[in-house]
């Protein structure tokens, strides 16, 4: 028999406390809904190869993913949520890190709300849940890049993304020189560009026409 040796493991209960404190800490809309989100990870594993990723979204690996279940899902009492977790890559991080994925995932999660404010729900009692895309996501090719330098989308995605990091968190990247800081307002104005969807470093899931099962990585 030739068996796949791809497969989902249910999350053990640390992920699920890490999880926990994450959403204590930085998502207080998730932590105060009432009745609680359900929420399912699932570890995924690549029979003990370290080096070929579990998780792929559109080809490209991925160290974790959110999906938001369907119809079907909730009239079956299943999870609102489903996040799958490369059990490799969250092996070698530590637990800041570990927290780290967790909340990128769970910042994805947004609830509709009516004109007042107010979560909507669906028919069957559960919130209803939109997925919201990344900030930045990059793409590119090496050969591009190389033979267009500083006008390949490819480069100028990457030096966008690393001015904004910079001038919200006030960080200091080694890997920026000098002379390519900028203005806070010129960086501002390119997340603002990103926003509405004409910069490079465009939202991954942008395309139209979402699946039933919406997912983000
Ligand atoms: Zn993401």
């Amino acid at each position: 028999m030739s068996k796949s040796a791809m497969r989902f493991d249910p999350a053990p209960d640390e992920v699920y406390d890490l999880m926990r404190s994450v959403i204590g800490e930085r998502f207080p809309e998730i932590r105060d809904l009432q009745p609680e989100l359900r929420i399912t990870i699932l570890m995924a594993s690549n029979g003990g190869e370290v080096f070929v990723p579990a998780l792929k979204h559109h080809g490209t690996p991925a160290v974790a993913m959110i999906k938001r279940s369907n119809a079907e899902d909730r009239a079956l009492d299943g999870p609102d949520i489903l996040i799958e977790i490369d059990q490799n890559r969250w092996d070698e991080r530590g637990e800041r890190g570990r927290c780290a994925i967790l909340a990128h995932e769970l910042r994805h999660i947004e609830f509709k709300r009516d004109k007042g404010g107010v979560i909507k729900y669906d028919a069957y009692d559960r919130p209803q849940i939109k997925l919201v895309p990344d900030d930045w996501t990059l793409t590119g090719f090496r050969d591009v890049a190389e033979w267009y330098g500083e006008d390949a989308a490819e480069v100028q995605a990457v030096r966008n993304v690393v001015e904004t990091i910079q001038a919200v968190h006030q960080l200091d990247l080694p890997f920026m020189d000098a002379d390519s800081q900028q203005e806070a307002e010129t960086v501002s104005m390119a997340v603002d560009e990103h926003r509405n969807g004409n910069s490079s470093v465009r939202p991954h899931n942008a395309r139209k026409g979402q699946p039933a099962v919406a997912a983000a990585v």
